[in-house]
């Protein structure tokens, strides 16, 4: 790939002095070069978005949508190129990438039709009180490496929907197709509304301590969701962190389970299980366990892992060799405690950063598989015999972003979904989302929500307006 990569800076493409190198991990050899942004491309894309923001924040609101539009029209007619990139970088299969693509131009256009709503609190002969919202300013977009080219897009849209500008950073393992996406909407956007910045390492930390940024909007691990917090406690940012999970899934004795085992091996192993929100614990009641876990692992025991060149790949590679390195330990750790493969197991010897869908039975809480997030193509499927136990397991992790009951009575389910810990739970599925509901962790998963009007108002601050007649 012979493509120059630039960041935008104030509309303009801006190629830095100094690169790193981007890796394709189904090769785990470099494939191109990234702009390597100095401390002051850094201010410069901070002052342009600055700038930019009096005339963004006061562009009546159907002009932003209409702009929203054209860039998700901007994308669809460059959706191939941008998969070629977006999978060459991540490792994803091409399909998953226009997968993924797909689904970023759909948030696109349902972002664009959301409205902040003005309250009307109290209104009488004497007084009147109402509730605006107003845009914050200039938010730092802090963007990981499984799903680039959507995850930029839930920072960005709404963000701009809301009347701020934006600077954005993607992961250093993946910053390919995010400049290119930035690129796109530059060629509708003004001047400085949004603006990209890459770069190895410091460049992230700056954006949490800069003072001309407002908010700060960051998906990726729970320990750098703390270290934003802390870092960006000085200037008191406006936060939103969505971070890591360790969702359970419950499957109670009743469950389909030639309905489900497909279900739940999508779930788990999509993206190579490098998902958030990925069913990662699967707690199944003893009646089903040794059929449910053989039908899924019939399934990844059938499924083709390869790279993203070639059109019968299902899975990709690990995005990167720390995670591979994470997913063979937990596996061996797995191995050395007892636990039994059904399927995988152990990584091949082929270059890139492949491992087979893995099942792993005879595990249990306190084994690190089961406690520690994989984000990886491994799940470890664990007995139980008494569901308030199961529950009790599953609320035990410091994580909540999701968890799921799986049962044919719907009512059971649903009650004791809710009583999971969790951002979202669902019931005879897992880590469905949708444009128009809100998205978020509990406990350590994160602070705020994403998507919907509850995603859009954490980018603006409420103003009460207090009228006296
Ligand atoms: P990180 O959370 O460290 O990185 C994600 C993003 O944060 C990258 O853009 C990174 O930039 C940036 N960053 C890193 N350190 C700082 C900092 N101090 N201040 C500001 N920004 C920073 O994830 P990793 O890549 O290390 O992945 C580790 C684990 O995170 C995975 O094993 C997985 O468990 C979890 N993860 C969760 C994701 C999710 O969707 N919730 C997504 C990806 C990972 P740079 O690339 O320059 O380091």
């Amino acid at each position: 790939m012979t493509q120059s990569h630039a960041m935008i800076i104030n509309g303009e493409r801006v190629e830095a002095a100094g690169t790193f190198g981007v890796i394709d991990p189904a090769r785990a050899e470099f494939f191109a070069d990234c702009p390597a942004a100095s401390p002051e491309h850094l201010d410069a894309a901070v002052a342009a978005a600055r700038k930019a923001f009096p005339t963004w924040r006061d562009t009546v609101i159907e002009e932003r949508a209409r702009l929203l539009n054209e860039i998700a029209n901007a994308v669809e007619a460059d959706k191939d190129a941008l998969a070629v990139l977006l999978s060459t970088e991540q490792g994803k299969p091409r399909a998953s990438a226009h997968g993924e693509i797909g689904a970023a131009i759909h948030w696109m256009r349902e972002t664009a039709k959301l409205r902040p709503p003005v309250e009307v609190i109290r209104d009488d002969e004497k007084n009147r009180i109402e509730v605006h919202r107003k845009p914050l300013g200039v938010v730092g977009s802090i963007t990981p490496w499984n799903h680039p080219v959507l995850i930029a897009t839930w920072h960005v849209m709404p963000a701009l929907m809301a009347g701020n500008c934006v600077v954005i950073k993607p992961s250093s393992y993946t910053p390919l197709s995010t400049l290119r996406l930035v690129e796109l909407a530059n060629v509708h956007l003004p001047r400085g509304v949004l603006n990209s910045v890459t770069g190895e390492g410091g460049i992230g930390r700056a954006i949490t301590g800069h003072p001309g940024i407002d908010k700060i909007v960051f998906t990726g691990s729970t320990p750098t969701g703390r270290n934003i917090m802390s870092n960006a406690a000085d200037t008191l940012k406006r936060l939103t962190l969505e971070l890591g999970g360790n969702d359970a899934a419950i499957v109670l004795p009743d469950a389909d389970i030639d309905a489900i085992a497909p279900v739940i091996f999508a779930k788990s192993f999509g993206n190579s299980g490098q998902t958030c929100a990925a069913l990662k614990r699967l707690y199944v009641h003893e009646s089903l366990h040794d059929a449910l876990a053989e039908k899924i692992a019939v399934l990844a025991r059938a499924a083709k892992v390869g790279p993203a060149s070639d059109p019968a790949s299902q899975f990709g590679p690990l995005q990167n060799k720390a995670q591979f390195d994470l997913v063979r330990a937990l596996a061996d750790d797995a191995r050395a405690n007892g636990g039994r493969f059904l399927a995988g197991g152990e990584a091949s010897d082929e270059a890139g950063y492949f491992f087979p869908l893995t099942v792993v039975t005879e595990v249990t809480d306190g084994m690190r598989i089961v406690d520690e997030e994989q984000f990886g193509p491994i799940l470890p499927i664990v007995r139980y015999s008494d569901v308030d136990d199961a529950i009790a397991r599953a609320n035990a992790s410091e994580n909540g972003l999701g968890g799921s009951i799986w049962s044919t009575d719907i009512k059971k389910a649903e009650a004791l979904a809710r009583r999971l810990e969790c951002g979202t739970a669902w019931v005879n599925d897992h880590s469905s989302i949708s444009p128009a509901a809100p998205f978020g962790g509990a406990k350590q998963s994160g602070i705020g929500v994403e998507f919907g009007h509850w995603g859009l108002e954490e980018y603006m601050q409420m103003q009460t307006v207090h009228i006296t007649r």
